[in-house]
């Protein structure tokens, strides 16, 4: 059995994989060369670059799994390819400590201009230091804050466990029904569990002092050039989630009237070639959609669809056999 892992699969998942008999091929097969050469495959991995539309699918016949490091599928046409009998597997939950950790790296950096001070300090750092120290002096803590999740699925709610730890109040608000308390673990080995309120979108807006969204892809933003009328002055926000959750032509007007103070993106809504107003704008604190990019989601991913790849061609064989 031969499985391409199109966007890279980490080596421990890899080595799994070959212990258990598949011959892995981790060469990146540029979008028009698959689709001549998928086929030679029995299963297909990917990340988020390589795109499976249903004329790929139909190149492919001899696909029989197709499995995605990570959530979001939409750049698999899902429905299709489980039309066809393919197994369509992901691993939703092996990133969401690394994505949740993220959001902490935007709050943090917002609350004491970090993004802004990192660009300006190399080039006028040694000119004009107090001018600096001035510019960055009216940081604030996030501990006694409010925190607002939009989305309390499973980033939301690491993001809940690390809000809390710091000593935040957490408000929620998701579609479905949420949990009234959530564990949080320490290194100590210590387990507590603390509460969450639930709240409807609109309060969460009005309450909270950061909201970071955790929402899947939607067609409308959850955060739209109406809804910021409701924003607490000086909100800052992070969307880590999925680009055109927060509408980015309102939050830069929120950002220089000074509505809100700051924003932490690391998704966006012309990825890859994001606005050059976002990307200048001294209020936002940029990262280039890496919320899942750490080592040990990426082994946690690459174990989590190396042990479904095996489980899955398992079944197909005893199928066979039987
Ligand atoms: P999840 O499915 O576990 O949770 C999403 C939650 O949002 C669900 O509980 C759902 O009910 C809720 N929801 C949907 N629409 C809503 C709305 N309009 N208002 C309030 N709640 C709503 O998903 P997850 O694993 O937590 O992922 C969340 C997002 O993060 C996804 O968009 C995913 O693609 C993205 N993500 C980004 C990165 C990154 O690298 N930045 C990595 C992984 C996931």
């Amino acid at each position: 059995m031969k499985i391409l892992a199109n966007d890279g699969i980490d080596p421990v998942g890899k080595n799994i994989l070959e212990q258990a008999g598949f011959v892995v091929d981790t060469e990146h097969i540029k979008a028009d060369d698959l689709f001549n050469r998928l086929n030679e495959y029995d299963a297909i991995t990917v990340r988020s670059s390589t795109q499976l539309p249903m004329e790929l699918i139909d190149a492919a016949p001899n696909i029989k799994l197709i499995g995605r490091g990570g959530v979001g599928m939409d750049n698999i046409d899902v429905a299709y390819a489980r039309a066809k009998g393919i197994k369509v597997v992901n691993t939703p939950a092996a990133s969401s400590l690394s994505v949740a950790e993220l959001v902490f790296s935007h709050l943090f950096s917002g609350v004491r201009f970090l993004h802004d001070a990192q660009r300006k300090m190399p080039a006028e750092g040694a000119n004009s230091f107090a001018k600096l120290k001035k510019a960055y002096s009216k940081g604030v803590e996030l501990r006694g804050k409010t925190l607002g999740i939009i989305g309390f699925g499973r980033i939301g709610q690491e993001v809940a466990r690390i809000g809390l730890g710091l000593g935040m109040h957490v408000i929620v608000s998701d579609l479905l029904e949420v949990p009234e308390t959530i564990s949080v673990s320490f290194a100590s080995g210590h387990t507590v569990d603390l509460p969450v309120q639930k709240k409807e979108l609109i309060e969460v807006f009005m309450e909270a002092d950061f909201i970071s969204f955790h929402v899947p892809f939607t067609e409308a933003p959850v955060l739209g050039r109406s809804e910021f009328a409701f924003l607490k002055q000086g909100v800052g926000l992070v969307n880590t989630s999925r680009g055109g959750v927060i509408d980015e032509e309102a939050l830069l007007e929120a950002l220089d009237s000074g509505a809100v103070s700051f924003a932490g993106l690391d998704v966006f809504q012309d990825e890859p070639t994001p606005s050059q107003a976002i990307l200048a704008h001294p209020k936002i604190s940029l990262s280039p959609h890496i919320g899942a990019a750490t080592g040990e989601a990426q082994e946690r991913v690459g174990v989590e669809l190396a042990n479904l790849i095996v489980a899955h061609f398992s079944v197909l064989k005893q199928h066979v056999n039987d």
